[in-house]
């Protein structure tokens, strides 16, 4: 599910620092809620590439209809 951005002091797992907005990420489940912190963080930290794979943006919506039918609802 999405949810607001948020950013840690805490990489977790990820091998970089990132900020997360989806909480079926594992990377974000990695860090503890207490080291979670709204926002993007500081200039220059990168969007989670998990977070945008689960939430589905990397896909332009304009692109959808022009799946397979058996690709869609994804
Ligand atoms: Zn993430």
């Amino acid at each position: 599910m999405q949810v607001p951005p948020f950013y840690s002091p805490w990489r977790g797992l990820a091998l970089r620092d990132v900020w997360h907005d989806n909480d079926a990420c594992f990377v974000a489940k990695s860090i503890p809620p207490l080291h979670r912190l709204p926002g993007t963080g500081p200039t220059g930290r990168a969007r989670c590439e998990y977070c945008a794979l689960l939430t589905g943006a990397a896909v332009p919506t304009g692109f959808r209809k022009f799946w397979p039918r058996w690709a869609r609802h994804r």
